[in-house]
Formats: C-alpha cells, structure tokens, sequence
C-alpha cells in the first residue's frame, strides 16, 4: 500500500473555482459594501509587534468580542482562520479515525474535501430525503452529521421544528456531533447561537467573512458547550488567528458605528430587490434568506449562462446538474447600482436568444 500520497485523498483535488478577473464578480458571496471602516482604522492602527509576535495562542480578545456580541460564555467558543478551519478542526476532533460525515445536500463545497482531507468518508442526503426524515441523516452511525443553516447553494433554512427533531433524535452526548454551519445565519431573521452553549454534541459555526466584510482576513468561529469547544480548540491548536486579523475582527463584531448593521439591512433590501427583478424576467429564483440567490436555469445551460455573463463582465457561480434542483447560477447580492448592471447583462444575454 502506498504510504505517498495517501491512497484516501486520491478522490480530493485542489480548489479551483474560476477567479479570471471580471467586471463585477458575484460569484463567492463576499461582502460587496466594502470592509468595515473599523477593521481598517484598527489595521491602520497597527504597530510593529502586530507583525513581529506570536499572536494570542487562543484568540481571547477575539473570544472576548464574540461573547459581548452574541451573550454567549467564553469557554463555549472556539475559533479559526475562516470557518473552514473551524468545520476542519471540529471533522478532526470527531474519534476514533475513519466513519462518516453525513450531509445534507446540494451544500457548501468544502464538505466533501475537508471530510476527505480528515480520512472521514463524506455521504450526501439528498434534502429533500432528509426534510421528510431527519434520521435519514443518522443512518449508518455517523460521526457527525453537517447541516447548513440557511444553506448555501439554495439560500433556504430548514425549518427549526426540523432542526429540533434532528437534534432530539441525534441524542446529544454520545450521538454524533452536529454541526449547523451558519455562514449566511446573519441575513437570517433566526439563528442557534445563543442556545449552542446548552445543547449537548451541537456546534454552530459562523463567519466574519461574509456580513463582517473580512473574507481576506480569514476569521471564523464556532459556539457550543464548553465540553465540545475545548475538543476543537485541541484539534485545532494554538495560533491560528493572526494578530492583525484578531484586531480586525473585535473592532468589526464591536461595530460601535452601525456599519454592519447598517450593510446587512441594506444587503436584505436588495436581496428583496433582485428576487422581484429575475421574476420579471420570467425566471424562478429561490427564495433567499442569505446574501445570494440561486437561480435556476434550463438543464444543461449552467455554464452556457456563465460564459454569456462573463462576456458581459459579470461573473456568478454556475451550479450544473445541481442535485434536487437541477443546473442553475447562483448570483451574490450587492449594492443595487451594482445590481442593475448585473441585470443589464442579464437583459443582454437573455436577448441574444443564445443560452436556456
Ligand atoms: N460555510 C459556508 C456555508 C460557506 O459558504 C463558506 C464560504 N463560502 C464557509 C463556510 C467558509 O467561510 P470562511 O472560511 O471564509 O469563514
């Protein structure tokens, strides 16, 4: 057997979405409002020890900020550079080695590789099984069981009596360890972060990559019970957020001017705008409750409608054959200027009769 490379990462690849520089990119859901002018006075701010030390092993003033934020104890959070390394970290601390990560999809794309990436075997419940029963997603004793809340690629939430049955049945400690990835969850009128602390083998994960504008700074985090938090924080080790992105981050979650709040409200708004805007067009968008919308397109046009767009400077991010929903193109929403440009190549395409 092959000790180089591991005969279990054959499946994995690299991540290669298409970042070809373009006009508008609406493609990965960052915050299109711009940074927050906080994080960049606190980066502005920054002294030569920013750069020259260690930074804090375990992200306490970070902590310190999150707990203000949401009300929730220190000792139930742990955090990582992005959320990625939170999902990582937490797919890692999961024992013994081997089992299985089991999903509900269409999801976020990483699922799948960081499962691979920690030796898991990662299996796909299609939602529209698991909506009908959430013990599809417990079948064969998984490790942990992944759900997104609301979901990227479809911008919808299960509904919570779902989220409870599945937390019931999934038994708390003992069962497997549930994770509800809410990267989107601050768009969303309903989160579970405040309860995570008291919700046994639950973790919630969050982003400030998205509402808090900070995706290059790479900051996530995770809530749960002090228990489930200190077994990430052990897989997850010492030094993962860097002492300019942890300033950063407390001045963008403090937001002392408003300005997330502001954008988030601002980001609904659109969101509102845009739905209405692909309806008149003939078009059938989902609805959304997070900063995108997916739209779907005739099967076999996803990519077709890319290139369109790209020749028009725009570039989304096509789902082909998409499961439950077929192929579609899932569109990042913006300020409503960059929105309208974003429609006219809409209009152009749709005119030029070439795609769906
Ligand atoms: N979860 C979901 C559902 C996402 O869409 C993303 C980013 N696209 C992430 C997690 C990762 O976010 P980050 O690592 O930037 O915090």
């Amino acid at each position: 057997m092959s000790r180089f490379p591991r005969p279990d990462y054959q499946p994995l690849d690299l991540y290669t979405p298409d970042r070809r520089p373009v006009a508008l990119d609406l493609s990965d859901n960052t915050n299109l409002w711009g940074a927050p002018p906080a994080a960049l006075a606190a980066v502005h701010a920054a002294d030569g020890d920013t750069l020259t030390r260690y930074p804090l092993l375990y992200a306490d003033d970070l902590k310190d900020a999150i707990r203000q934020r949401y009300g929730v104890p220190l000792d139930g959070i742990t955090t990582g550079c992005g959320s990625d390394d939170v999902l990582d970290s937490a797919f890692r601390a999961a024992g013994p080695e081997g089992g299985t990560v089991r999903f509900t999809g269409p999801t976020f794309s990483m699922v799948e590789p960081l499962a691979l990436m920690n030796g898991r075997k990662p299996v796909e419940v299609p939602w529209s099984r698991a909506l009908q029963s959430p013990e599809a997603l417990l079948e064969g004793d998984p490790l942990i069981v992944y759900v997104c809340r609301p979901n990227n690629p479809t911008g919808q939430s299960a509904p919570r009596s779902w989220l409870d049955d599945l937390l019931a049945a999934a038994g708390g400690s003992g069962g497997p360890l549930v994770i509800l990835d809410e990267a989107y969850a601050d768009f969303a009128p309903e989160s579970l972060i405040t309860e995570a602390p008291e919700v046994p083998n639950l973790l919630v994960t969050r982003t400030l990559s998205k509402a808090f504008g900070l995706a290059g700074f790479r900051v996530g985090f995770g809530v749960a019970t002090p228990a489930v938090a200190r077994e990430v924080e052990k897989s997850r080790g010492p030094y993962k957020v860097s002492r300019l992105a942890e300033r950063a981050a407390v001045a963008a979650l403090r937001d002392e001017d408003g300005w997330a709040l502001r954008t988030v409200a601002e980001c609904t708004a659109a969101r509102e705008r845009l739905f209405l805007a692909l309806k008149e067009r003939g078009l059938e968008p989902f609805r959304s409750w997070t900063n995108f919308i997916l739209v779907p397109v005739p099967d076999g046009s996803a990519r077709g409608w890319n290139d369109a767009l790209r020749a028009h400077g725009v570039a989304v991010r096509p789902f082909p054959a998409c499961p439950d929903v077929g192929d579609a193109l899932r569109v990042t929403v913006a300020p409503w200027p960059l929105l309208e440009h974003f429609l006219k190549a809409l209009d152009a395409v749709l005119a030029e009769g070439r795609v769906g």
